[in-house]
């Protein structure tokens, strides 16, 4: 009878031991960090000796990941934690307008819009599956964690403010995996927009710009110190990206709609890099489809099939993209905001490479020294699935473009 039990214990202990690892590896805590405006090349100038630490010793896109269309903030961040193109989650671009809401405005600073699910409720990102299945997300900024998506908010998350610190917020992720195991979230997010504001006002080549990567690397090599103080550095999952990338502007480069159309048969929605327009009569619409010099417009059931963009609702009628460095802008526009000497912007075409975006993982998850090719950043939510062991929504990624980064 003893040996029996003996035998027992024996058996369920060497099950424990087997399963522990597999358990741990699959449910390590992840934390993903967005660094604004990142462009993939970037990391290769020597001033972000962190990311190269990570990128060295983990998985790690030279040339980056392609952004989705159009290349902005709001939709490409809401790509990367749902999986899905911004024409089918329908965060079209950073300023929305939707015919249910007659007359109210999605933008960034409007801190109700940006709060209500009505503009997010088209996909479903990484941390309302994961606290559907029981996981726990806690958020330090990502866009669309400040709203109630399909009922849910992360277990933690924070108004977005700008002044807050980079350090402070490494600091609060860091105090997270201080907590209780039965309180510690599996899934934490983290960003930082110095990168992408110093790359608009001095370009992706000025001086500042590279102060901003310094100091974002600093952030991050916080980061790294504190999990290694907490025996973590090889337990958990750390996945770093950027939403897009930056090219140079310039004063020299400017494209006025007022040059294509009669400007007072047209209403722009969006203007700057790719832009949204609403012509108000046959003859405008006629005057703007097609090709110009250092722009091209489409109506948006027709933009070209590589850029997944043109059937959502939200979409504006016309669609127009300038040549990557080119402003697309009218003359009142550009009278409130003219450009005095070099800055930078994105919006421009997913594949060129100015627009490239950076990717750098680590952790027990991942492979050393692993090198990918581009890929889509759709497929970064099929990773963050499988790291998380849940089961992914129905998405436009691939798994198979980071699997080789998989141990
Ligand atoms: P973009 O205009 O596409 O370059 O957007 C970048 C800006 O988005 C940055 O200056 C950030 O301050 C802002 N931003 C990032 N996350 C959020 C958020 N969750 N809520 C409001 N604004 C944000
Ligand atoms: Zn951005
Ligand atoms: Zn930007």
């Amino acid at each position: 009878m003893i040996a029996f039990v003996r035998r027992i214990v024996l058996a369920v202990t060497a099950l424990v031991l087997l399963a522990v690892p597999a358990l741990a590896a699959e449910r390590a805590p992840v934390i993903l960090v967005s660094i604004d405006g990142f462009r993939a090349d970037y990391a290769l100038r020597g001033l972000t000796p962190t990311l190269a630490g990570l990128a060295a010793e983990g998985a790690w896109a030279p040339d980056g990941m392609a952004p989705s269309f159009p290349v902005n903030t709001f939709p490409n961040h809401y790509t990367l934690i749902t999986g899905l193109r911004p024409d089918h989650h329908g965060l079209t671009d950073n300023t929305v307008y939707d015919a249910a809401r007659p007359g109210v405005k999605f933008s960034m600073g409007a801190r109700d819009q940006v709060q209500d699910a009505f503009w997010w409720d088209g996909g479903e990102p990484v941390w309302v599956t994961a606290e559907q299945k029981g996981l726990r997300a806690f958020t330090m900024y990502w866009p669309g964690s400040e709203a109630a998506i399909h009922g849910v908010r992360p277990s933690q998350w924070f108004v977005y403010d700008e002044k807050d610190p980079a350090f402070a917020r490494v600091d609060r992720v860091l105090a997270w995996l201080d907590l209780p195991a039965d309180q510690r979230p599996n899934f934490m997010t983290l960003y930082f927009e110095e990168v992408d504001t110093q790359g608009h006002w001095t370009s992706p080549n000025g001086a500042r710009l590279n102060e901003a990567l310094g100091n974002v690397d600093a952030a991050l090599a916080r980061l790294v110190a504190g999990l290694k103080a907490r025996g973590l550095y090889d337990r958990v999952n750390l996945v770093v990206v950027a939403d897009h990338g930056m090219a140079e502007t310039s004063p020299d480069r400017v494209v006025f709609l007022d040059d294509l159309a009669p400007i007072a048969e047209v209403t722009p929605v969006t203007l700057g890099t790719v832009s949204g327009l609403i012509a108000r009569t046959p003859g405008a619409e006629a005057a703007l489809v097609g090709k110009h010099p250092h722009v091209e417009c489409w109506r948006k059931g027709e933009l070209p099939a590589r850029f997944h963009y043109g059937t959502h609702d939200r979409i504006p009628p016309i669609i127009c993209l300038p040549e990557t460095g080119w402003v697309f802008t009218s003359r009142e526009w550009y009278a409130r905001r003219p450009l005095t000497g070099p800055a930078g912007s994105h919006g421009y075409d997913p594949e060129d490479p100015a627009m490239r975006a950076l990717f750098v993982a680590h952790g027990p998850a991942f492979g050393p020294g692993v090198r990918l090719p581009v890929f889509d950043n759709v497929s970064v939510y099929p990773l963050l699935m499988k790291l998380l062991g849940l089961a992914p929504r129905p998405n436009d990624g691939d798994p198979a473009a980071t699997a080789p980064a998989l141990r």
